[in-house]
């Protein structure tokens, strides 16, 4: 099962697709999550995306397509994978639709978590990051056991550049330009499916499992 997660930075996207790759047992891949892994290896890839990261701007198209297009044909992949924050643009969308025909796939479904942007406010300014394992916590939704402090590692936690309000506005406006003509993109494709991203966090995951089946 070949699915892409779409929906607003903060809709929860990141959160379901975790929980759908341990259900379905296939691979989540998180561009996001490769770019801060690459930015805390200090690699050049790391360097030169958070430039954009750190100010709500997408990383350029040359910089995610080839990244993503040689993860989704490695082995682990051959069952199916959720994309998390890819595809962004269309012509990220094109390019993969591009690489999967190559190969005689394509993608199954295209699930949009909808979210409106007051709600996305709300949430993104509760987020918390853990500077040294990377883990994500909500202060209200998913709060650590003490506050400030990560369960996992124990360090620090901190609110992560791109989640700052005024990042977050500019996210939002880039998310309503180029990444939501996707849902037209994925519907002419008869690929989406809507979710109501408003409900628990629970909910939203037994509607998406109602859907994928
Ligand atoms: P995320 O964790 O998915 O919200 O991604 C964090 C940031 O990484 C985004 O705000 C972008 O700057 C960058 N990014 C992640 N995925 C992509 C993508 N597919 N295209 C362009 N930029 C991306």
């Amino acid at each position: 099962m070949k699915i892409i997660m779409l929906g607003a930075p903060g809709a929860g996207k990141g959160t379901q697709a975790k929980m759908l790759a341990d259900k379905y047992m296939i691979p989540h891949i998180s561009t996001g999550d490769i770019f801060r892994a690459n930015i805390k290896n200090g690699t050049e890839l790391g360097q030169k995306a958070k430039t954009y990261m750190d100010q709500g701007l997408l990383v350029p198209d040359e910089l995610v397509c080839d990244l993503v297009v040689d993860r989704v044909q490695q082995e682990d992949c051959k069952d199916g994978y959720i994309l998390d924050g890819f595809p962004r643009t269309i012509p990220q969308a094109e390019a993969l639709d591009a690489a999967l025909a190559n190969i005689g796939s394509k993608i199954d479904y295209a699930v949009n978590v909808e979210v409106p942007d007051e709600n996305i406010v709300n949430r993104m300014s509760g987020r918390r990051a853990c500077v040294a394992c990377g883990a994500t916590y909500h202060i209200v939704h998913s709060p650590t056991k003490e506050e400030g402090i990560c369960d996992r590692c124990g360090k620090e936690l901190i609110v992560r550049e791109d989640d700052k309000p005024e990042t977050v506005t500019k996210r939002l406006n880039v998310y309503h330009e180029q990444t939501q003509p996707l849902i037209d993109y994925y519907t002419k494709q008869g690929a989406l499916k809507e979710v109501d991203g408003t409900m628990s966090m629970d909910e939203v995951f037994n509607a998406i499992v109602n859907i994928l089946g």
